[in-house]
This record gives C-alpha cells, structure tokens and sequence, in this order.
C-alpha cells in the first residue's frame, strides 16, 4: 500500500502547461512543480512566461517557458520537440489554454466561431496528439484537458465558448478509451467561475455577474488559481491511475447547486 507522498510524487516526472504562465494554467503549473515535476510554460507572451518561470524555479524544481501557438499545429509539435529535448521525456500534458469570446449566436461571425473553437478544443487534440508518442516511449502518462462548467450548462451570451468545453469533456473520453492500453489516462477538470484574467473583463463587462456567481456558488465565493493545485497533482500523478475518461467539476459546488 502506497503512502500519500509516494502517490502524489512527481519528482522525475516533466509536465507541459499550455496557458501555464497565468491564471488556472498557472496555478496547476504551481501544483505540479510543488509536487516535484520539471514544468514547460508553453504561452505566447513572453515576459509572462519568464515570470511564470522564475515563480515555480522558486519552488525547487526545473521550468522552462516554451513559446507557443496552441492552434498551430507545426507550433505545437515544436513545443513537444522542445520540451523532451530539454528534459528527455514528457509525462504529463495540461490542455488548459483557452479564449472566450462573449456574444449571442445571432451576432457571432464565422472567424470569431472557428477562433474560439481552435484555440480551445482543436488546440486539445493537436497537443495530444503530439504528445501521445513521448508518453507512450515513457510508458505511461497522463492529459489533463481544462473544461469549464459550460462544459455542463448553456450561457446564452457563449454558446462557441461552451460548444469548445462541452467538445473537451468528449474528445477527453475519446482519448482514455483509446489510450489505456498505452497506460495514458486522460481526464477534464471543469472549473467554476475562477478569478483570473479571462473572468475580470467578464466581471467588467456583464453587469450583475459578480453577485450572480456569489449567489449561486456554494462556497460563497469566486475560486482562485490556487484551488486548481490539488485536483493537478491528483490527475497528473500514480494517485490517479485507475480514473480516466471524467470530467471532474472544481467550482465551490456551482454545479451541484439546483
Ligand atoms: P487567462 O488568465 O486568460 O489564461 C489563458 C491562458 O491561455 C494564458 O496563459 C494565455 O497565454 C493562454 N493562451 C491563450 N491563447 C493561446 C494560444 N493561442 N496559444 C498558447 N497559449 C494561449 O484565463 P484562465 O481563466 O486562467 O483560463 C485558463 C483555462 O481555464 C481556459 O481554458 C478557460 O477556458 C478555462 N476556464 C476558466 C474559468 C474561469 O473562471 N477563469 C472557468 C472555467 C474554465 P498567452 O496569452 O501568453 O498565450
């Protein structure tokens, strides 16, 4: 019988986080690290990459920021390239990288459609995809891909953006049916209404939406990145080896909320 260290240890194990220099990315890239993983920051901007980088080097283990566009997918297999050349294997992928563009169907274009959709769902696929051959080399491993609770629920002023969650939890079955025998297990973490980047322009932008979250959150309060660490570690490391192919909420209980 394993102890809870030895469970949740993931010293010797390299993850990637897509979107991991802020937000939820961040906060499960704090996760892993934590737990003793070598994290690639894989993000397009830079500098936030850099302090992202020198935040988890902090922490005592190895992290790298690795420049990427997670819906190109050249961009992509460099990103997998470069993260097991620069640790020589590759563990663990977070699929968290994500956009919203908040209108109603009726005023929403083509472009903006197939934006959100690539950034948020076929961005998922392409990481895998390039993933699946240095998992399988390592001899297991493990995708975790971030839905959100419209993953569950219908948001009038997002339906491309909870068309992309909802496509997350499937393609995220999809790949634990046919991946368990290569001993890949491939999960979705729904997060509730988080305070991050993404949500303080909603916040800004839709009037009544602070209160309404409150209201409707359990926990009585928005989560922070933070509350994303436990459910990484859980998913990313052998505590999980036998649960593959769930959506798992991360909400303060929004969801279990009538
Ligand atoms: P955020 O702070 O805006 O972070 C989004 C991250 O995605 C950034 O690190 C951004 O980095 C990266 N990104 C966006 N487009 C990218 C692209 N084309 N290529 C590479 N990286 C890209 O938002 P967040 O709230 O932390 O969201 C993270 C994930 O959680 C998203 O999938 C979001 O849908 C999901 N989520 C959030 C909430 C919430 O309440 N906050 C709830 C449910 C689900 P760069 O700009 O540097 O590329």
């Amino acid at each position: 019988m394993p102890s809870g260290a030895t469970l949740f240890a993931l010293r010797g194990k390299v993850a990637i986080v897509t979107g991991g220099n802020g937000g939820i990315g961040l906060g499960m890239a704090r996760g892993l690290a934590g737990a003793g993983a070598c994290v690639a920051v894989a993000a397009r901007n830079k500098e936030k990459s850099r302090t992202a980088v020198r935040e988890l080097r902090s922490l005592g283990t190895e992290a790298v920021a690795v420049d990427v566009d997670v819906a190109d997918e050249r961009s992509v297999e460099a990103m997998v390239r470069e993260t097991a050349a620069e640790f020589g294997r590759l563990d663990i992928l977070v699929n968290n990288a994500g956009i919203n563009i908040r209108k109603p169907a009726d005023e929403l274009a083509l472009d903006e459609w197939r934006k959100v959709i690539d950034t948020n769902l076929t961005s998922a696929f392409l990481c895998a995809r390039a993933a699946y051959p240095e998992m399988k080399r390592a001899g297991g491993g493990k995708i975790v891909n971030v839905g959100s609770i419209l993953s569950i629920f219908g948001a009038s002023f997002a339906p491309v953006y909870g068309a992309s969650k909802g496509g997350v939890v499937q393609l995220t079955k999809s790949l634990a049916v046919a991946w368990a025998k290569d001993n890949i297990q491939v999960n979705a973490v729904l997060p509730g209404w988080i305070d991050t980047d993404l949500t303080r322009r909603a916040r800004k932008d839709v009037a009544g939406l602070e209160e309404r979250v409150l209201a409707r959150t359990p926990a009585g309060r928005w989560g922070c990145s933070d509350d994303l660490c436990g459910i990484a570690v859980f998913l990313a490391s052998a505590a999980s080896d036998f649960l593959t192919g769930t959506a798992i909420p991360v909400d303060g209980g929004y969801s279990a909320m009538s």
